[in-house]
């Protein structure tokens, strides 16, 4: 029942001339006929007619708690007038608050945070922890995941189309434990031998770091098979290096039966990276770990100016209210099951789908042309985007060959809104 305000800005046209003028070329459009959105309502966007669209794709998994949630825009307002700037050299509690809340949510000895501005700055700085810590340099990923775009991350990241051709040392790409196309099925053992491999034949034989993402979230929502986390987390530890868990969109309650998703796998991490849902959309990551890994950075000053800014904080603080106060990992749990069913009803109906995984309120459904050969449905994945889109409904796509339906809607999702999602797939 919500109504925006009017709008009064440029046209949808204008904002296209301006961004082909003086934005980026890597800066694509997500429809042929984009969309010029201008509010947001928990779960809905508006573009500048006022026509509703249910967001089920959250910003790229990072509308945790909704569109404006008002306690989040309360907080962001509230410490905007008070002091919008200082510099983390000087105290201030807004800061040291978040820190201590978001160190409750972490399980063991993980309780030391850094703050930056993004997730892939997370992951540079998990990076050059793990390297400083164990005096190595190699570092483990896995094929088709993502952990960012500047120099270390790029190296992490492991998908072509987001990797440029610049050097990118000392970062090995394992087997994909993935389920639905990897030769060893959902086998999660036979998948972690192969960094057993990697080790031996690849390295000195001792590693800084293995880093993973306990979903793949651009790489396609692909689950990692079972039994592979715990024991690539066992091999990597008896090489000397550090386990990183890239929670970056599969934190902050967003796949339901636990806070962070590394928890489904029974493993704990020495450094966790988080960005996306920490600040329901603004800027902000975190690195958290333990104080021994944590004292390698004081060898040298390590700070940013952004990082650990009172606005951001204050922001991250209210969404892990938030995210307790409203239950929001519940509903990302009972909604996601339910959503997750419906989907595979689908899945029963139309051929095309070949598959339909994730947890809570991070899923994804796979097109393909022949199920059997699993051949990659690129045109159809984009036409039936652009077809909810015309009917307000918007999600996401990724996946390495594009294919793949990515749904990370606002953790506040109902189940109607679950319900209308799939009617308006199935038309
Ligand atoms: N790690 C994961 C798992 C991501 O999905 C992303 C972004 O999509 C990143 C890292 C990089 O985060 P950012 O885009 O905030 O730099």
């Amino acid at each position: 029942d919500y109504t925006p305000p009017p709008y009064t800005g440029p046209s949808a046209d204008e904002i296209i001339k301006k961004r082909k003028a003086f934005l980026s070329p890597s800066i694509f459009h997500f429809y042929d006929n984009p969309l010029n959105l201008v509010d947001g309502k928990m779960q809905y966007l508006f573009d500048e007619k006022g026509r509703r669209y249910l967001d089920a794709f959250g910003g790229i998994a990072t509308v945790c708690c909704g569109h404006c949630h008002p306690e989040v825009v309360n907080a962001i307002v509230s410490q905007t007038k008070r002091l919008q700037h200082s510099t983390i050299l000087y105290l201030n509690h807004a800061i040291a608050d978040f820190a201590e809340a978001l160190a409750s949510k972490l399980p063991g000895d993980l309780k030391v945070v850094f703050f930056t501005n993004s997730g892939t700055e997370a992951n540079e700085l998990a990076l050059l922890m793990a390297r400083l810590y164990t005096g190595c340099h190699d570092v483990i990923s896995i094929r088709n995941g993502y952990h960012g775009n500047a120099a270390g991350t790029m190296g992490a990241t492991a998908q072509s189309s987001y990797k440029f051709n610049v050097v990118q040392t000392g970062v090995h790409h394992a087997q994909n434990p993935d389920q639905y196309r990897g030769i060893f099925g959902s086998d999660g053992l036979k998948y972690a031998r192969d960094v057993d491999d990697m080790i031996t034949y690849g390295t000195s034989g001792r590693v800084a770091a293995f880093i993973a993402e306990a979903i793949q979230g651009v790489g396609g929502i692909m689950e990692l098979a079972p039994g592979y986390l715990p024991a690539v987390y066992s091999t990597i530890r008896k090489a000397g290096g550090l386990c990183i868990a890239d929670e970056v969109q599969s934190g902050f309650a967003r796949t339901g039966n636990h806070f962070w998703g590394f928890e489904a796998h029974g493993v704990l991490p020495d450094i966790v990276t988080m960005a996306k849902g920490i600040g329901n959309g603004i800027p902000l990551g975190a690195v958290v770990t333990t104080p021994a890994i944590a004292e390698v950075l004081t060898q040298r000053s390590y700070f940013n100016t952004f990082g650990g800014n009172p606005v951001c904080t204050a922001a991250g603080h209210a969404v892990l209210k938030a995210i307790d106060r409203e239950n929001l990992q519940q509903n990302a749990f009972n909604v996601g099951l339910h959503l997750k069913q419906r989907l595979n009803s689908l899945k029963e109906k139309y051929e095309i789908i070949g598959d339909v995984r994730g947890r809570g309120l991070m899923l994804g459904v796979e097109l393909v042309t022949d199920r059997q050969l699993k051949t990659p449905a690129k045109t159809e994945t984009l036409h039936v985007m652009d077809q909810m889109k015309e009917m307000g409904v918007l999600i996401g796509k990724g996946g390495f060959f594009g294919n793949v339906f990515r749904i990370t809607p606002p953790l506040c999702f109902t189940k109607d809104d679950a319900d209308f999602l799939v009617d308006v797939m199935d038309y």
